[in-house]
C-alpha cells in the first residue's frame, strides 16, 4: 500500500478524555475512530490489526476442533426469560423492541442463543462432544465506558461454547479451551497471567480470567510467589484470624465516643487497633422490579475492607440488585445509626457477618446510638447474623490461602475468561441428549469468551514508547515501512518501488511512504504507527545502500537494498 493513496489521518491532539496509552495512540494513529461515548469505528490500520487477531484466535480455536458459525447481535427476550436473565443481567443489557413492541435485546454474550441451536440440533450422544464459536459484535450499555476500545459499549468478541455430555468430558473441553486461549495470547505479543475469577453474570462453577499485566488495568488479581495460588481479588479466599474460642468473655460496656465516626477515628480514641473493631457497611436491595425490598448490614473486621463481590454472592442476588443505604432513611426501619451503627441490637435488615468474626472475642462496635460505640462485642451473645461468610478481600501481604505465604498484588486488562457453566443453561432451558440407553441427559456446558478489541488495546498498553506504537509482527497492520525520503529523487524513488514491490512479491505487507512531506514528518509518523521494520531510501540509494531499522531497537544500519529485502523477509517470517 502506498501512504500517498491510504485513507489514514494521524492526530497531533487527541481529546482530553484519552487517558492512557492505548486510547491515545490508537486515536493519534487514526486506527479507531469514536462515534459517541463508547462506540468506535475502525480506519485500515485499526482494522487490519483487529483481523489478525481474529485469525489468530480462529487458527487456533478451529486447531481444537471448533467450528466458526455467526449468529445474529439481535436476540429476543424470550431465551432470556428462558434462562431468567432478562432480569438478572440489569441496566447494562441493551434492550429494545420492534414496531409490534415484541422485546428484544442486543447480545451482550450469547449462552441463550448457542443453547437454542444446540437444543434444537442435537439429539443424540453421538452428536457430542460439540465445541462452536463465532467472532461477532457484542452490545453492553456498560455504567461508565470508558479508555477507549478497553470498556466500550459495542465491542468484538470471540464468544465459544462448548456441549458435553459428561462432567470430565467438560473438564477436558475447558483444557483445551485453556491451552488455546494461553496460545492465542502468546501469539499475540501478550505477557499475561490465567487466574481464577469468579463466575458473574454468566454464572457455573469454575473459571478463570486471561490478565494482560498493566498498571492501567482493571482488574486486580492477587497471587502467590511460593506456590501457584492466582486469583482476582474479587475471588481470592482469604484466610481467617486465628480463632479466639479460649479467650473469656468479658461484659458489654458502653462507651462514649464523640464524632468518632470512622474506624480510624475510633480506635486512636480508644487507643485500640484496629483489628480489635467492628467496620459497618450498609446497603439497600431492589426486588425484580427495581423497588427497594430491604436492608442490609455487613460486618467485617476493621482493619479489612469489604470484598463486594462476595457479598453479592453470599446474598445471592445480581450485581445491581444492591446499592450503599441512603443511612438516614435506613436508621428510620433498623436502629442503625451512620457513623455508629454496630450489629448489636440491629433489627428489620438482613446481617452478613464475615467468616472470622465469631472466633474473635471483644470486639468494639458501634452502639446504633450517636457518639457512643459498645467494647466487649461477642458473637452468639451480643449478636447473630443471618449468614456468615468470607465476605473480605484478600489484601497484599495477607496470608495466601493456598500456602500461606505472604501474597502480592498486580493490576492487568481481562482480555478473556472460560467458565465451567454445567448444566445452568441445558436445565433452564432443556437442552438434552439421549444416551446409549435411550435416556435424556442434560447437556454440560462451558463458555469461553475473548475480548478482540479489548486485546487490541491491551498490546497496545505493553508495546509502546514515547514516540509512539511498537507493534509485534504477529498483529502489525503491516510488517515493513519503506521510507523514501525525497520522491522527487529518480534514483530514491526507483530504489524505494524496487524494495517495495520485492517484498511484496514474498508476501510481506508493505506500506510504502512516497508522500510529498517532510523527511522528518516521515520518520515520525512511521515510529507512530509502529511497523516493526522501517527500510529508509535516502542519499545512500545512488551507491545502492539504504538504512535498515526495526521499531524496538534504536540502532539504525547501511546495508544493501538486496540484504534489506532479504532481512526483512527472514524476519516477518520468523515472527509473523
Ligand atoms: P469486565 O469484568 O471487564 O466487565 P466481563 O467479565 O463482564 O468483563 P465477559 O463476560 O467475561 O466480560 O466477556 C468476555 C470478554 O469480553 C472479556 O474477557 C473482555 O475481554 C471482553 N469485554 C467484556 N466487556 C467489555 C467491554 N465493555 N469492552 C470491551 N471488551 C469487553
Ligand atoms: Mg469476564
Amino acid at each position: 500500500m502506498k501512504l500517498s493513496k491510504m485513507h489514514l489521518k494521524t492526530l497531533r491532539e487527541v481529546p482530553n478524555e484519552a487517558e492512557i496509552a492505548s486510547h491515545i495512540l490508537l486515536l493519534r494513529t487514526g486506527m479507531i475512530r469514536k462515534l459517541v461515548s463508547g462506540v468506535y469505528g475502525f480506519m485500515p490500520l485499526g482494522w487490519r490489526s483487529i483481523r489478525k487477531i481474529e485469525d489468530i484466535i480462529r487458527q487456533e480455536m478451529d486447531a481444537k476442533g471448533g467450528q466458526e458459525i455467526h449468529m445474529s447481535a439481535v436476540q429476543p427476550a424470550e431465551l432470556w426469560m428462558e434462562s431468567g436473565r432478562w432480569f438478572k443481567y440489569g441496566p447494562e443489557l441493551w434492550r429494545l423492541k420492534d414496531r409490534n413492541g415484541r422485546d428484544f435485546c442486543l447480545g451482550p454474550t450469547h449462552e441463550e442463543i448457542f443453547t437454542d441451536v444446540v437444543r434444537t440440533d442435537v439429539n443424540s450422544y453421538r452428536q457430542l462432544p460439540l465445541n462452536l464459536y463465532q467472532i461477532q459484535t457484542k452490545y453492553r450499555d456498560e455504567a461508565r465506558p470508558r479508555f477507549g476500545l478497553m470498556r466500550s459499549r459495542e465491542f468484538i468478541m470471540k464468544d465459544s461454547y462448548s456441549f458435553d455430555k459428561t462432567y470430565e468430558d467438560l473438564d477436558n473441553s475447558y483444557d483445551d479451551m485453556y491451552d488455546a486461549y494461553e496460545k492465542i495470547f502468546t501469539r499475540c505479543g501478550l505477557t499475561f497471567r490465567p487466574v481464577e475469577a469468579d463466575t458473574g453474570a454468566i454464572g457455573g462453577s469454575n473459571s478463570h480470567e486471561f490478565t494482560a499485566l498493566s498498571e492501567v488495568g482493571e482488574s486486580e488479581i492477587a497471587y502467590c510467589q511460593n506456590c501457584d495460588m492466582a486469583a482476582t481479588t474479587e475471588k481470592a479466599l482469604c484466610v481467617d484470624a486465628a480463632s479466639e474460642a479460649n479467650v473469656a468473655e468479658l461484659q458489654l460496656e458502653e462507651v462514649h465516643t464523640p464524632g468518632t465516626k470512622t474506624i480510624e477515628e475510633v480506635s486512636n480514641f480508644l487507643k485500640m487497633n484496629q483489628n480489635q473493631t467492628i467496620k459497618a457497611l450498609l446497603f439497600v436491595t431492589y426486588d425484580d422490579n427495581g423497588d427497594e425490598n430491604g436492608y442490609v448490614a455487613a460486618f467485617v473486621r476493621g482493619d479489612r475492607e469489604l470484598n463486594m463481590i462476595k457479598l453479592i454472592n453470599a446474598l445471592n442476588i445480581p450485581e445491581h440488585a444492591i446499592e450503599f443505604a441512603d443511612e438516614a432513611k435506613m436508621a428510620q426501619v433498623t436502629g442503625c445509626v451512620g457513623g455508629f451503627t454496630g450489629p448489636v441490637g440491629l433489627h428489620d435488615c438482613k446481617i452478613v457477618v464475615d467468616s472470622e468474626l465469631p472466633g474473635l472475642k471483644n470486639l468494639c462496635a458501634g452502639a446504633c446510638k450517636v457518639d457512643y460505640h459498645l467494647k466487649n462485642v461477642n458473637y452468639g451473645r451480643d449478636y447473630k447474623a443471618d449468614i456468615v461468610a468470607d465476605i473480605k478481600m484478600l489484601k497484599a501481604g495477607d496470608p495466601c490461602p493456598v500456602c500461606g505465604a505472604p501474597v502480592k498484588h498486580a493490576r492487568g486488562i481481562e482480555v478473556g475468561q472460560v467458565f465451567k457453566l454445567g448444566t445452568k443453561y441445558s436445565e433452564s432451558m432443556g437442552a438434552y441428549y439421549k444416551d446409549e440407553n435411550q435416556k435424556d441427559q442434560f447437556i454440560v456446558m462451558g463458555c469461553y469468551g475473548i475480548g478482540v478489541t479489548r486485546t487490541l488495546a491491551a498490546i497496545v498498553e505493553q508495546h509502546h514508547d514515547e514516540h509512539g506504537i511498537i507493534w509485534p509482527m504477529s498483529v502489525a497492520p503491516y510488517h515493513v515501512i519503506v521510507t523514501l525520503v525525497n520522491p522527487d529523487d529518480k534514483v530514491q524513488a526507483e530504489v524505494a518501488e524496487g524494495i517495495y514491490q520485492g517484498l511484496l512479491r514474498e508476501g510481506v505487507e508493505v506500506l510504502l511512504d512516497d508522500r510529498n512531506e517532510r523527511p522528518g514528518v516521515k520518520f515520525k509518523d512511521a515510529d507512530l504507527l509502529g511497523i516493526p521494520v522501517r527500510i529508509t531510501v535516502g542519499r545512500g540509494a545512488v551507491n545502492g545502500q539504504v538504512e535498515y531499522k526495526l521499531r524496538r531497537e534504536a540502532d539504525k544500519e547501511e546495508i544493501s537494498s538486496d540484504d534489506a529485502i532479504a532481512r526483512a523477509i527472514k524476519m516477518v517470517n520468523e515472527e509473523k
